[in-house]
């Protein structure tokens, strides 16, 4: 399910809290869109098995609606995740 409005504004207030993104590190532009979707970083041991799954790090995407670069922050370290759960 995509985040809902209220979600999205949660998050872009935590990133502007921490004065994130800025400009866009690629093509200087200040264009940024905030995916409505979670994607989730794998996480393995060295050498380990890749688990579906498995351990995982919940992101969300940013995207720079000029050149397309795409930044992930991760929502447990910008605070919001157990939140996000619970909406
Ligand atoms: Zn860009």
């Amino acid at each position: 399910m995509p985040l809902s409005q209220q979600q999205r504004q949660m998050v872009i207030e935590a990133l502007q809290k921490r004065n994130l993104p800025g400009s866009c590190q690629v093509c200087k532009h200040n264009s940024w869109v905030l995916d409505e979707h979670i994607t989730y970083i794998s996480l393995s041991e060295p050498g380990g098995p890749f688990t579906i799954g498995g351990p995982s790090m919940p992101c969300v995407p940013l995207v720079c609606g000029n050149c397309g670069n795409t930044l992930l922050f991760n929502l447990v370290v910008l605070g919001v995740w157990e939140t996000l759960l619970k909406k």
